[in-house]
């Protein structure tokens, strides 16, 4: 069954141990780091009810209607309803959530869909997989990932750090389950969510395997702690000065795993680097982390390129060709992160050896180089076309609120159908979506949140079909030879 927005956040009161500031958090729902953030993603779960043909599905051998991103696409129209469904969700945040609960439900269908690359000589873990995805979406469950060692000395394996621990490993393997310890990051909206999947993405050698553990624990597990960010809901002064800082940071924090038990009906790989790998890459579990992450850029492009026209309209320039053409620009590229996912959808390819389908690979993967090639490039031309607007900005809304300065923005700041206050709320969402602490780490997310380039990008060779394009330079060749002059 679908939860409530109030299911939600009653299910954050737990005991997890959040470090923020040099203080424990106690309560997210309460604190003014978090509680407008966690009150968002309380609106998604709620907008759930007002849509539920979009948003839910039923699925067979699961108690439901489930979240259609528990859903595991057997058709063509099944992958495309699941992309409305992002969509919607995505719209919702206006593509500021990276993280949202959909985002690693849909890679946890994604596994349970070929569950069988789990099993494995010394240790099965399909069964445990499948339970856990019927688990996870009859409940409706918020899950963040970590899945990066923490950064400390890149060119050593995770058994060469300074110390044996930094990287989580596995510590002691008992008659229920196993201890591991160690770091992970990075993990965002772990702290808000009920639980976190832990894994391992990049290859790693055999000699590893203490490494190369994948299991999930609930947020509160004794032993979890959250070393979280800077929160920018915090810093932020008011809804109005800073819209997005202040409703939808997801939270970004190092995740510790201190002699935390996993019991073994909750691990998923075990001292395996193979079983690491292929839970991503050898079954659909990667391609819908960047279905996903590739609709909710093509919003976040949308919600941009919305605000670059607002801007240049409450300018009066909009009509000014050189303009027209910044606008074209980014409606262009707009329309390149829409057809990423378009294609994708559409080009569909069945999953090998499941009954179902996955978007097409090496389309999707285009967006892992596109995404982070884009987004800078948008930010600048939005700031290019701005000007000043986004720095002459007074200091609050409290400078509204006092006659004597409200006197002065009245008579000066204001355009053609905009007063002060709608042209100051204007461009402080700008601020905050282009300029703001919120949107330099937006910058950094969209460089970074499926991995490192050298991790993600050569999968575009692996997972494509690069033998395609040598073949036809190749024809070309072939067709001319030395003699013919
Ligand atoms: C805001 C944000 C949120 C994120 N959220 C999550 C999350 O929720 N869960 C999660 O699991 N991950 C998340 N990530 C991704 C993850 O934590 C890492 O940031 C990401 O995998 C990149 O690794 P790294 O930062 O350690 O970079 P590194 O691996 O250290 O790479 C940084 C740079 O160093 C160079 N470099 C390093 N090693 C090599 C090499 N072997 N070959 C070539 N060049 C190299 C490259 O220039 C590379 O770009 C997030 C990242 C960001 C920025």
């Amino acid at each position: 069954m679908t939860r409530t927005g109030k299911d939600y956040l009653d299910a954050l009161r737990d005991g997890r141990t959040i470090w923020l500031d040099g203080e424990r958090v106690d309560d997210l729902t309460t604190h003014p780091a978090f509680r407008r953030s966690v009150r968002s993603i309380a609106d998604l779960y709620d907008l759930t009810a007002e849509h539920p043909e979009t948003l839910t599905a039923s699925v067979p051998g699961v108690d439901g209607p489930v979240s259609r991103a528990y859903q595991i696409p057997r058709t063509k129209d099944e992958l495309k309803a699941k992309g409305r469904a992002f969509k919607l969700w995505s719209e919702a945040t206006f593509g500021f959530l990276g993280r949202s609960p959909d985002y690693m439900a849909s890679a946890v269908a994604g596994m349970a869909t070929v569950p069988g690359v789990l099993a494995r000589d010394g240790f099965d873990g399909s069964a445990n997989l499948l339970a856990h995805w019927r688990r996870m979406a009859e409940g409706d469950l918020y899950q963040a990932h970590t899945l990066v060692n923490p950064q400390i000395d890149r060119t050593k394996a995770p058994s060469e750090q300074m110390e044996d621990d930094l990287c989580l490993r596995v510590v002691a393997e008992r008659d229920d389950g196993i201890v591991v310890r160690g770091a992970k990051m990075i993990g965002t909206a772990a702290a808000l969510a009920d639980e976190i999947l832990v894994g391992v993405t990049q290859r790693m050698p055999p000699s590893e395997a203490d490494y190369a553990v994948s299991f999930s624990v609930p947020v509160a597990a004794p032993g979890i702690s959250f070393v979280s960010r800077t929160s920018y809901e915090a810093r932020a002064t008011s809804v109005f000065d800073y819209p997005l800082a202040s409703r939808l940071d997801e939270n970004d924090a190092l995740v510790v795993y201190d002699d935390v038990f996993v019991p073994w009906e909750r691990v998923f790989a075990y001292r395996d680097p193979e079983a690491c790998h292929a839970q991503f890459w050898k079954t659909p579990a990667f391609v819908s982390f960047v279905h996903h992450g590739a609709t909710r850029f093509w919003t976040k492009l949308e919600f941009l390129t919305g605000i670059a026209i607002l801007v240049a309209k409450a300018n009066n320039v909009y009509d000014m060709p050189p303009v027209r053409m910044q606008i074209g620009k980014l409606l262009s590229w707009v329309n390149t992160a829409k057809a990423l996912v378009v294609a994708a959808e559409e080009l569909c390819e069945p999953v090998p050896g499941a009954d179902a389908v996955m978007p097409h690979r090496e389309t999707a993967y285009a967006q892992l180089a596109v995404g982070p090639d884009l987004y800078p490039k948008v930010i600048n031309e939005i700031k290019l076309l701005a000007g000043g607007g986004l720095i002459q900005l007074p200091s609050s809304y409290r400078d509204l609120l006092r006659p004597e300065v409200a006197a002065l923005l009245g008579k000066y700041v204001k355009s053609p159908g905009y007063d002060a206050e709608s042209r100051i709320k204007l461009f402080k969402l700008a601020w905050d979506a282009v300029g703001s602490e919120f949107a330099g780490r937006h910058d950094q997310y969209e460089r970074f949140y499926h991995g490192a380039p050298h991790v993600y990008l050569p999968a575009l060779v692996r997972e494509g079909d690069p033998g395609r394009y040598a073949a036809l330079a190749g024809r070309c060749l072939d067709g001319y030879e030395l003699e013919d002059g």
